[in-house]
């Protein structure tokens, strides 16, 4: 029986990195019934809403979905498509490896940490609101519910993952009452994990000791704002965000993604980096339990990054994004 997965290809970038990882999934001979899926302008140009009834009911029926980047109108027009999602199907906890890959991408080797974000609430709720001319307010809700699940997720996957450390980010010194509770929480949940050591670092002090010793770090466990802030800057670690992926996590339903977004300064191009959303679909194919295949995606990502010779314009080459995609696909 294949598997039964949505696909939403979003938009930018979108369409074209989703294609790379679905060329790199069949040559490892998983079979898979693509259902396909439109969210954001497209959506809003075919329904009238940036996510419709039949999208919404698509991904519940399968549980598991591999989506692209969706754009966001900056300051003006529609709320974020990608957050009404998380918050509609509660997949409320962000997982993104950030691993180095073999070959020379970034200034730093070695470095292999995962940042666990807290996906439904903090700022993201969206709610603002004008309250006198040149006057606005945006309200961070932090909920002890949330905050213990996501600091329970983080503890559980350093246990399954063998992990040493989580280190909970806040800002607790200036929002006392928000980040205190997100902190409460934390120090609640790692009593029950007395074999993982926990500790605090304050968001602007983690920030420089990421950029400075980023090897002290194992497991991140993040509210929404810092966590959306910190992926891109630990992504910039290993070569930045050409090549970490993600996944969206709730109790019964997963959406695989990439940290990147839509990059319309490069879509159409054929300059995007697919290896993200390669990465993103081996995550997925784990999540399934297709094991193996995951690990021979991982193995011929790290081959073809090795060789250095077929990589695109970000990573310093000059290969196209359906050329990378081949050359790995080649090797799984
Ligand atoms: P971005 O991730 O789209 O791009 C940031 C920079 O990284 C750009 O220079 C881009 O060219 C580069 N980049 C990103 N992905 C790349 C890839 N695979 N290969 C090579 N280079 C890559 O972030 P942004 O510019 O801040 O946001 C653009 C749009 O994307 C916004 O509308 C934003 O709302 C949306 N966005 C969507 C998601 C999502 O769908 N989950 C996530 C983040 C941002």
């Amino acid at each position: 029986m294949p598997y039964q997965i949505t696909l939403l290809p979003g938009d930018g970038i979108g369409p074209e990195v989703t294609d790379a990882a679905i060329t790199v999934l069949d040559a490892t001979g998983v079979k898979i019934k693509w259902d396909r899926a439109l969210a954001g302008q497209k959506a809003i140009d075919k329904h009238g809403h940036p996510l419709p009834e039949k999208t919404i009911q698509l991904l519940r029926k399968n549980q598991v979905a591999m989506k692209g980047p969706i754009g966001t109108p900056i300051a003006k027009g529609f709320s974020s498509v990608n957050v009404l999602m998380r918050k509609t199907l509660d997949l409320y906890a962000s997982l993104r490896p950030v691993k180095s890959l073999k070959g020379a991408l970034s200034r730093y080797q070695n470095i292999d940490l995962v940042v666990v974000r807290e996906n439904t609430e903090d700022l993201y709720s969206g709610i603002e609101h004008q309250v006198a001319p040149g006057v606005v307010e945006s309200i961070k809700i932090i909920t002890e519910k949330a905050s213990t699940r996501i600091a329970k997720f983080a503890f559980q996957h350093a246990k399954t993952e063998k992990r040493k450390k989580v280190t909970a980010i806040h800002k607790a010194n200036i929002m006392k009452l928000s980040d205190g509770l997100f902190l409460d929480c934390a120090q609640r949940v790692s009593k029950a994990y007395p074999k993982v050591t926990y500790n605090e670092m304050i968001v602007d002090n983690a920030c420089m000791q990421l950029v400075l010793k980023p090897e002290q770090f194992d497991i991140l466990l993040l509210e929404n704002l810092y966590g959306d802030i910190l992926s891109d800057l630990c992504a910039g670690l290993v070569g930045g965000l050409g090549v970490v992926p993600g996944a969206n996590i709730g109790l019964d339903t997963a959406i695989f993604e990439a940290v990147h977004g839509n990059a319309p300064d490069i879509a159409g191009k054929g300059l995007a980096n697919p290896i993200a959303m390669i990465l993103t679909a081996a995550m997925m194919l784990k999540y399934l339990g297709e094991n193996k295949r995951a690990q021979a995606i991982e193995r011929a990502v790290n081959e073809v990054t090795a060789a250095g010779e077929v990589l695109t314009p970000d990573l310093g080459g000059k290969a196209k994004t359906q050329d990378v995609a081949k050359a790995i696909a080649k090797l799984v």
